[in-house]
C-alpha cells in the first residue's frame, strides 16, 4: 500500500471518549525501531467500558490498530491511517491467586515478571526477557527458552470490533509458533496465567540467568524489532541468514545485526523503508542460497511512503 493523505480523519465524527485522543502522532518514538510515520490518531482509553463504546460507536470506515510496546512491529514511514490504540495503566493491572495471576494487557512483560517475584510466584521467569507487553505476548505466542505463552495461558479476555467483552479458553486461542489464531480486529484485554511458587532467591537466580544470556546472545539495548523471521520447521532463521552471507550487510541506516544475525538493528538514521528493504534482501538471499522461504515474524504496519505519488484521497467518516 502507498501513503494517501493522511488528514482525513474527520475527529469531529470520532465517539465521545473519557480518554483521550492525539492528532497526528509521529509513531517513530513508541517502538523499539524508532522509526515510522504519522498516524491519524492516537486513542488512550480510560478503561475497558470507554475502549467498549469508542469501538462499538466508531465508523466501520475508520481502521483500528492496536500496539503494545511496539517491539514486534515495523510502522511504516507513511504512516498509520485511522486510530492507533494504545492501552494505559488502567489496562495493567496484576491479580494474584492461589495457583494463578490474571494480568492486564498493557502491563510490560518485565514488570510481570518481578511483581511475580516480589509475591513469590513463579513460572513468568522466561517473559523478562521478552520486552514487549501482555497483550502483544497473547497475540505472538511470545516465547523463550523452551517456554511460550501458551505453555501458562488459563484464558484470555478480549473485546471484538464491535465492543463486546468475551473470555476465551486456551483452546480458543489457536496458540501456535508465534501466533494464535484469535480474530485481528480482537483486543486482548488480559491473560489468565498458571503459576507456582517458589523462594523468591531461586525466582531472582533464573531471572538473572536469563538476563546474562540475553546480554551476551541479543542487541538487546540496540532499536531493533526482536527476530525479524520465523524459524522455518527444522532450522533456525539465524543460521540461514549467516549462510546466505548476510551478517553485517546493511541498506541505509539499517544493518543486520553482527550479534545475532536474525535481528535487524536501526544504526542511527534508518528509515522503516530501509529496514524492510533489508529484511526483503536477507529474504532474497536466503532464498538463492537455500531455497527456503523466511516468513517476516515483524508485523509490517501502515504505508510506504512515496512521496512522488499524489494518490487518490481516502477519508474515514
Ligand atoms: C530485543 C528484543 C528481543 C526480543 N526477544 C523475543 C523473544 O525472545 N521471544 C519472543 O517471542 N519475542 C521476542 N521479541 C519480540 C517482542 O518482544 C514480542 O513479540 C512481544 O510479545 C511483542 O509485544 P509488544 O507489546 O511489543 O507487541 P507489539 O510489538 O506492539 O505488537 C505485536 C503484535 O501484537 C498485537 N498486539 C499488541 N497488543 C495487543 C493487544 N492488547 N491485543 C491484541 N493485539 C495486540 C499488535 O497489533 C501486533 O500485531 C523481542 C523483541 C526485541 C526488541
Amino acid at each position: 500500500m502507498i501513503s494517501s493523505d493522511l488528514n482525513k480523519l474527520d475527529f469531529k465524527r470520532l465517539p465521545h471518549v473519557r480518554g483521550s485522543y492525539k492528532k497526528h502522532v509521529i509513531m517513530a518514538p513508541y517502538t523499539w525501531f524508532r522509526v515510522g510515520g504519522a498516524a491519524d490518531a492516537v486513542f488512550r482509553p480510560q478503561d475497558h467500558e470507554d475502549l467498549s463504546q469508542f469501538l462499538l460507536q466508531k465508523s466501520k470506515k475508520v481502521p483500528v490498530t492496536i500496539i503494545g510496546a511496539a517491539s514486534n512491529i515495523l510502522i511504516r514511514d507513511g504512516g498509520i491511517p485511522g486510530v492507533v490504540i494504545k492501552l494505559g495503566k488502567s489496562f495493567a493491572s496484576t491479580n494474584f491467586k492461589s495457583n494463578s495471576v490474571r494480568i492486564g494487557a498493557a502491563l510490560p512483560n518485565s514488570i510481570a515478571a518481578r511483581l511475580a517475584l516480589k509475591e513469590g510466584y513463579s513460572g513468568l521467569e522466561f517473559l523478562s526477557g521478552i520486552p514487549g507487553t501482555i497483550g502483544g505476548g497473547l497475540r505472538m505466542n511470545a516465547g523463550a527458552y523452551g517456554r511460550e505463552v501458551k505453555d501458562i495461558l488459563i484464558e484470555a479476555e478480549v473485546i471484538d470490533s464491535t465492543g463486546n467483552i468475551k473470555v476465551l479458553s486456551l483452546e480458543e486461542m489457536a496458540m501456535s509458533y508465534r501466533q494464535c489464531g484469535v480474530p485481528k480486529d480482537y483486543i486482548f484485554l488480559s491473560g489468565l496465567f498458571k503459576t507456582g511458587r517458589d523462594v523468591p532467591s531461586n525466582i531472582q537466580k533464573r531471572l538473572d540467568e536469563i538476563r546474562a544470556r540475553r546480554l551476551e546472545s541479543q542487541p538487546i539495548t540496540e532499536r531493533t524489532g526482536g527476530s525479524t523471521f520465523k524459524n522455518p520447521e527444522g532450522y533456525k532463521a539465524w543460521e540461514l541468514i549467516e549462510a546466505a552471507g548476510c551478517r553485517g550487510v546493511s541498506i541505509g541506516g539499517a544493518m543486520v545485526s553482527e550479534q545475532h544475525c536474525n535481528f535487524l538493528v536501526n544504526t542511527g538514521n534508518a528509515s522503516a523503508t530501509d529496514l524492510e528493504n533489508l529484511g526483503n534482501l536477507v529474504q532474497q538471499k536466503v532464498r538463492d542460497a537455500t531455497g527456503i522461504e523466511l516468513e517476516w515474524e515483524i508485523k509490517l504496519l501502515g504505508l510506504i511512503k512515496d512521496s512522488n505519488l499524489n494518490s487518490k484521497n481516502v477519508s474515514y467518516e
